[in-house]
Formats: C-alpha cells, sequence, structure tokens
C-alpha cells in the first residue's frame, strides 16, 4: 500500500486518519506521508523512498532517529533520570514525570494554585502549552487580558480563569498586573516561543514579566517542553537573573518515548500527593522506556557536548538554505534561528514577535516550498507554524546533501 490508501485506511478508524492534527498535511496540502521506518537524520516511506528529516518528531529527537546508544540502553539501565535533571539544574529541586507535555503544565497549574490560593494564569497568544481546556485560548475581541476559546469543545467556565495577552507588550503586562495582580496565580510562557513559528523575545520583556510576577506573589511557569536541553543543557531559564519557580518539560527528556516532567522549588513540589493536599497521578508515568531513553539522550547530549556544534551546523544550513533560495526567489525568505531551531519565513521590515507580524500569504508561501523539498526527499514539519530542527545525525554532510535537494527543487521552479 501507498500513502494515499494508507491514508484512506486510516481515516476509518481514526478522526481525519492521524493521532494529532498537524500530521494530516490539512495546513501544507495533499496526503500525508506514511513512513515506515527512520534511521539518523533519514526517514523512509512506505514505498522506501528516503527523506532527509527536518521535522524529527516535532523536536524530541535530537540524537537523529535509532541513536545506537539509547537503543541499547533502552534495553538494559534502570532510571535515575530525576536525579540527572535534579543536579543539572539548580532551580529544578524536585521533579514530577508525566506522560506528555500537557499533562506536565496542567500538573504546574495546579501546583501552582495550590501554592498561590489563587485562581487565575496568565498565558500569551502565540505560545502553546499543550492542549488542557484552560489553555486552548487566544485573546477575545473585548478588553485586555480577556479569553476566547481557541478550540470547539471548551465550556466558557473552563476558560473563565485564564487571562491572555500578546507577546512583545511590555505596557500590556505592566497594566494587567497593577490591575489585577493579586488574582493571578502563575504566569506561564514559553521563554523562546517555538510554537507558532518561531517568536524570539526581546530578554528585556521576559525579564520585565520575571520581576513583575515576582513583586505580585504571581509564580513563574516557564515552559520548556521545546526548549529544555534543545538550547542547553539548562534550557532557556539559563540567561535570566530571575529563575522560574516552575519549569514543565517534555520532548527530549523522554527521547522519543512519551514522557513529560514538571519541576522547580521543593517548597512548591512538596504539595504534590502523596506529600502534599494537590493530587496528581498517572498510570504509566515515568514509563521506563521513556526513562531509560531519556536518561540515555541526556546523558549523550552532555558527554558530546552537542548545542554549540549543533547551533554552528545550523547557522551555516540556514544561511545557505535562504542564499539559495532567494537567488530564485520573486519575494525573499528570511530564516530566524534560535540554539538548532529554525523557521522559514518572507521577509518581514522588523524581527517578528508577535503572530499578528508574521507576513500574510506565510501558510500558502511554505505549503509550495514544502512541497517542492518533499518532492526532492526532504521532510520539513508539514506546517508552516512549526519550527525545524537540526540534529546530532545531521552532520556536514547531511546538511550539504540537503542543501543540493533544494538546489534542484530551486532549479524546478521552488519558490
Ligand atoms: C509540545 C509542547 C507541549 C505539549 O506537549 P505534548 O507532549 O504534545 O502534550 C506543551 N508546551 C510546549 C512548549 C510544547 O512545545
Amino acid at each position: 500500500m501507498n500513502s494515499e490508501q494508507l491514508f484512506e485506511r486510516s481515516k476509518k478508524v481514526s478522526p481525519g486518519g492521524v493521532h494529532s492534527p498537524v500530521r494530516s498535511f490539512r495546513s501544507v496540502g495533499g496526503t500525508p506521508v506514511f513512513f515506515q521506518k527512520a534511521n539518523g537524520p533519514y526517514l523512509y516511506d512506505v514505498t522506501g523512498k528516503e527523506f532527509i528529516d527536518f521535522c524529527l518528531s516535532f523536536g524530541p529527537l535530537i540524537l537523529g532517529h535509532r541513536d545506537p546508544e539509547i537503543e541499547e540502553i533502552v534495553k538494559e539501565t534502570v532510571s535515575e533520570l530525576a536525579e540527572f535533571i535534579v543536579n543539572e539544574i539548580p532551580w529544578v529541586e524536585k521533579i514530577r514525570f508525566v506522560s506528555s507535555g500537557t499533562e506536565a503544565v496542567m500538573s504546574a497549574l495546579r501546583a501552582a494554585r495550590a501554592f498561590t490560593g489563587r485562581d487565575k494564569i496568565l498565558k500569551f497568544d502565540g505560545c502553546y502549552h499543550g492542549h488542557a481546556d484552560a489553555l486552548l485560548v487566544k485573546s477575545g475581541s473585548g478588553l485586555a487580558g480577556e479569553p476566547s476559546s481557541d478550540s470547539a469543545g471548551i465550556g466558557k467556565a473552563q476558560i473563565h480563569e485564564t487571562l491572555v495577552l500578546p507577546l512583545d507588550d511590555d505596557a500590556l503586562v505592566e497594566r494587567l498586573f497593577s490591575e489585577r495582580g493579586k488574582e493571578i496565580a502563575c504566569v506561564i510562557i514559553e521563554p523562546i516561543p517555538a510554537n507558532y513559528g518561531l517568536l524570539v523575545q526581546r530578554n528585556e520583556f521576559i525579564e520585565k514579566i520575571l520581576r513583575i510576577a515576582k513583586s505580585h506573589g504571581t509564580l513563574i511557569i516557564f515552559d520548556e517542553v521545546i526548549s529544555g536541553f534543545r538550547t542547553g543543557m539548562r534550557g532557556m531559564a539559563e540567561n535570566f537573573s530571575i529563575k522560574p519557580d516552575l519549569v514543565t518539560y517534555g520532548k527530549i527528556i523522554g527521547g522519543g518515548f512519551p514522557v513529560g516532567g514538571y519541576g522547580g522549588r521543593k517548597e512548591i513540589m512538596d504539595l504534590i500527593s502523596p506529600q502534599g493536599p494537590v493530587y496528581q497521578a498517572g498510570t504509566l508515568s515515568a514509563n521506563p522506556f521513556g526513562m531509560r531513553a531519556g536518561l540515555a539522550t541526556l546523558k549523550k547530549i552532555k558527554r558530546e557536548n552537542v548545542f554549540p556544534i549543533l547551533e554552528e551546523r545550523t547557522r551555516r544550513f540556514i544561511s545557505e538554505f535562504i542564499s539559495i533560495l532567494n537567488q530564485h526567489s520573486t519575494s525573499e525568505w528570511d530564516a530566524v534561528q534560535a540554539a538548532s531551531m529554525f523557521w522559514f519565513h518572507k521577509k518581514n521590515h522588523t524581527p517578528i514577535r508577535r503572530i499578528d507580524e508574521i507576513p500574510s500569504g506565510h501558510k500558502e508561501g511554505f505549503a509550495t516550498l514544502f512541497h517542492s523539498l518533499l518532492d526532492q526527499g526532504v521532510y520539513l514539519a508539514p506546517s508552516g507554524y512549526e519550527v525545524g530542527f537540526i540534529s546530532f545525525a545531521h552532520d556536514d554532510s547531511i546538511l550539504d546533501k540537503a542543501i543540493d535537494k533544494l538546489k534542484l527543487a530551486v532549479r524546478k521552479g521552488a519558490k
């Protein structure tokens, strides 16, 4: 069977034929590719066609697919993942493992409410925190801070306690806190928003949020589900003078298996059951495969010190990529990089820090680029709002090969 036939078959038994919406290709059009195997930087579809993979499971696979050390370790060792993380990251004094990033975020919010005795939470438009009801919200049309739902099926009461602000607007943060600061249990933010394009924030903006929250007794949750162990061993929190009270993890910490985690200050984490009154549980929490694969991954990225290597490879790759694309394109492309994450978009006169600054026509422009690369055997994440990743398995020769494929795509008319 080919991908079309498998997709038809899959649609009969699962909503939309997928288990996570972005996989459906709805954003880029066409039929999702059904992959059969993966190895290192490569994916292979059901017909055996090879693709260089820049989607990388949407983030977890920092060592590429089926790294031999991870495969080995999944078979044998025991879990010391919690110890490893707590030893590595000073502001994570205790950590609890769950099975997804969504669950980590949900649980962290509950802990924050318990600790502060307050109900409201504050999030930012353009940050994704998983699919818990209270977080599938965007700015409403009325007053700054008022939410509206971002998905069908969410009751008004579920979103009532969530406040929403745009990114990159210091004044609105100040105003909201001066009016309602004492009601806000926690502010949650992706310190480098990487789920709606790559919306790199000004350091001063994040520092401002940290300072204001602190002065109002509001807890700070850094959602590092993508950035944790991607931007560096200690994630993005490393870069700020004030550390978050709680941090959520996922993706890389499971080494490709389902693992999430939330951790932070001891006095907050000690509120979690069975030690404290905040109930939180999971039948398969801290599953052994995820713990082992996660630990092996973190040990290897530390030992190999992958971060500067990946960052340099990413820098070279995207600069060559953009330069080739722009030799042929009518409208100029640009790229944003953060560590080993990248995002292509049409050139904008200012840096893109908020969702309303993403150039119009972005989705369609990306879809065209996506398909011309797919034809050549290069797999970007199938949506213009997802970021790309470079793994340790993407060495210079692989990246050169991807650039050659881009050249072919461009010759055939990619723009
Ligand atoms: C992926 C992601 C989540 C959700 O994690 P899941 O494991 O998909 O539930 C939450 N927050 C951020 C920042 C993410 O990137």
